[in-house]
């Protein structure tokens, strides 16, 4: 049995090994083989502080396994950055966590849509899981900005973020400097602005006001790749400022701008096409 459980041992080392991004002593960043979507863990004395859980069964099953290997007596807690079915279709695999949310997630009135959207998912691509999908209820309920969270000796800041969607949530955990950015600021995806044009502008105004007011060392997009660099964060919130500036103004050099900027922009152009007419309205 020694060499069984030494290969299993081995295995799931090495299936953690190849999904992470990033590490540091205090967090460590998986990152699923789909849209680079993102799974942040940071470790605190009392607390364990996670990202959506995603994607796909076998990764959540990784993180799952990284979590009940490192946590010991610690409470789990939960951010979910929005609703979109790819950020919360981990949810029921931590029955055990403390979730933190917006208002607007926590009474979302959409909630069988989300969870029939993970259904169809898992048809399409003939996965099981194990464990039940839910639609995640928050036990802390973000409802205003600059609300804070003391866990020990982090503090939790958080930011309403609407815009990609009404509910989004950007959360600065400090003293490490982490900006958890939910799906903006990205590397890999221009704006997705499925909510509100005009709440999207606000909150990326919202992004640089947190760039100000607090010691960011790492940030963590949704979907891509985190980033140390000051420069290269500045830019991220400077990229977003300039696209949805150019979108007002009907810009069509931009198309062209963004083909040479994003590897995946052609899976993903449709969605510049709908920011076009969401904020010619
Ligand atoms: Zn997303």
């Amino acid at each position: 049995m020694r060499v069984f459980s030494f290969g299993l041992f081995f295995i799931n080392t090495f299936e953690e090994d190849s999904m992470i991004q990033f590490q540091n002593q205090h967090i460590t960043i998986f990152q699923s083989a789909l849209y680079m979507t993102t799974t942040a863990i940071i470790q605190t004395k009392k607390a364990v502080i996670m990202t959506d859980p995603t994607w796909l069964p076998k990764e959540i099953e990784t993180i799952k396994h990284h979590v009940d290997e490192m946590i010991g007596d610690r409470q789990l807690y939960i951010i979910y950055t929005h609703s979109d079915f790819d950020h919360i279709i981990g949810a029921g695999a931590f029955p055990e966590a403390k979730v933190i949310a917006t208002r607007t997630l926590h009474h979302n009135l959409n909630k069988e849509e989300v969870l029939q959207e993970i259904e169809a998912f898992d048809q399409k691509y003939y996965l099981k899981r194990n464990y039940k999908p839910i639609y995640p209820s928050a036990d802390i309920i973000v409802s205003q900005d600059a609300q804070t969270l003391q866990l020990g000796e982090v503090t939790l800041t958080f930011y309403l973020a609407p815009g990609h969607t009404k509910d989004s949530l950007f959360t600065v955990i400090e003293p490490y400097g982490i900006f958890l950015a939910g799906d903006y600021l990205s590397d890999v995806e221009f704006p997705f602005v499925f909510s509100s044009y005009k709440d999207y502008v606000e909150t990326i105004r919202t992004a640089e006001r947190i760039l100000e007011d607090h010691l960011i060392r790492v940030l963590v997009p949704g979907h891509g790749t985190a980033t140390q660099n000051e420069d290269e964060i500045i830019s991220r919130l400077y990229f977003s400022k300039y696209y949805l500036k150019e979108l007002s103004r009907n810009n069509d050099s931009l198309i062209d701008v963004l083909r040479n900027k994003y590897t995946f922009f052609d899976g993903m152009k449709s969605i510049h096409f709908d920011n076009i007419s969401l904020a010619r309205r």
